[in-house]
């Protein structure tokens, strides 16, 4: 009998030790509900950061994927397949941008982009404007390329030498862009719309607005990371397309394949051609199992659930703000932080919510809530019943 002690202590002794893990071995889940191996029972906020977006084991989801692994479990990109094709004509219709490259993570998906901004900017001006702007306190991966772009000091204390070609700037403050921009050695801008490692945290529409006409202007590649907010996580398909943007290049991953690792990078018209034949590749890109499930997870986004992820995302921001010790609110559609009172320690709350059956996430002082996007208003109820409960009894 396999217990959750057996499988803690075996990752203990055998395991990369890299994850402050929740106590928590999890065995099998359905919907929004998850098990340990003694039965006990958890309401899930966390989709595995972001990633389960149809919760556990949707029924038209789990189907396509065993049909799929049993037809093609990977073919190499030497050949054509069907999950992939159907897959990008779905993500090109969606955001309006020209083609898809596959990869498997997200920080696979932001180097593919950096790729191509550096040889769009050097196909066409030359050598000596390869520089890629980030903003303070985003996430873009943990390669040494993503990690030097990620604009945060505690995960540049170690890896030396980083990649060079990556600076950062303050979000919100288009002045000190600007400022930047007047040494033309920059080929992209790459932002993520609500920073969710760095604390949920919404960038300002003037500025992101402002960001995209600098770009233009300049011919620089726009990028936007929308590995945590896309695939309708904050009630759009993309979180661009709430503010009016059309970026040059969008980068995906987590929700994209509704539990199964995949990226992706999107290319618009700037740049639909840039990368050519063997300018870059990924043995499991493109992956058909992979694909299956995201073609699943594309066709249930429609216009009508994600209204409902909308509206469930203002229900549950709405409840939040009345609860006891909440400061603020923030975040878009279902990817929510709250912040505390100075007094009350988020990582604390998660820890006690565990102990009551109801799983959330952190993002720095923040509690975080990212739940599968088909969670039902009975089951917010539930978690922020509990959650008040911990914060009453705090
Ligand atoms: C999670 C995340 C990444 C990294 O994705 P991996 O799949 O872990 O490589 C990159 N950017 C953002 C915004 C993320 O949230």
């Amino acid at each position: 009998m396999t217990t959750s002690n057996n499988i803690k202590q075996l990752d203990k002794e055998y395991i990369a030790q890299t994850y402050g893990r929740f106590d928590l071995a999890l065995s099998h889940g359905k919907g929004c509900d998850v098990w340990d191996f003694e039965g006990n029972q958890y309401l899930d906020f966390t989709s595995g950061i972001g990633v389960n977006s149809l919760g556990w084991a949707d029924d038209d989801w789990l189907k396509a994927v065993t049909e799929q692994a049993g037809k093609l479990q990977h073919t190499s990109n030497l050949f054509f397949t069907e999950p992939s094709s159907l897959l990008a004509q779905k993500l090109a219709n969606a955001s309006g941008l020209k083609r898809a490259f596959f990869c498997n993570s997200g920080a696979e998906a932001n180097e593919g982009a950096v790729k191509t901004a550096r040889k769009y900017s050097h196909d066409k001006y030359g050598a000596g404007r390869s520089t890629v702007l980030t903003l303070v306190n985003s996430f873009h991966g943990r390669t040494i390329s993503t990690l030097a772009a990620t604009g945060q000091d505690v995960f540049h204390q170690h890896f030396f030498p980083f990649t060079d070609g990556f600076e950062y700037v303050p979000a919100n403050d288009i002045q000190a862009l600007k400022t930047r921009l007047e040494v033309n050695n920059v080929c992209g801008v790459l932002l993520e719309v609500v920073q969710g490692e760095g604390g949920v945290c919404s960038l300002d529409t003037e500025y992101m607005n402002a960001v995209q006409n600098l770009c233009q202007e300049k011919d620089i590649v726009f990028i936007i990371d929308e590995v945590q907010t896309g695939i309708g996580r904050t009630g759009t398909m993309f979180s661009y397309q709430q503010f009016g943007l059309q970026p040059d290049i969008v980068s995906l991953a987590k929700g994209l394949g509704g539990g199964l690792p995949i990226g992706s990078f999107l290319l618009g018209q700037k740049v639909e051609n840039t990368l050519g034949k063997s300018d870059h590749g990924s043995t499991f890109g493109g992956n058909p199992v992979a694909c299956a499930g995201a073609n699943v997870v594309m066709d249930k986004i429609s216009p009508e659930f994600l209204a409902e992820v909308t509206r469930k995302g203002q229900k549950t921001r709405e409840s939040l703000a009345k609860l006891p010790k909440v400061k603020s609110v923030s975040g878009l559609g279902l990817m929510l932080g709250v912040e505390f009172e100075e007094n009350v320690v988020a990582s604390d709350v998660v820890v006690k919510c565990i102990e009551k059956g109801v799983l959330f996430l952190t993002a720095k002082a923040k509690l975080r809530l990212l739940p599968p996007l088909t969670i039902t208003d009975a089951q917010i109820e539930h978690g922020l019943k509990v959650l008040k409960e911990v914060l009453e009894n705090y």
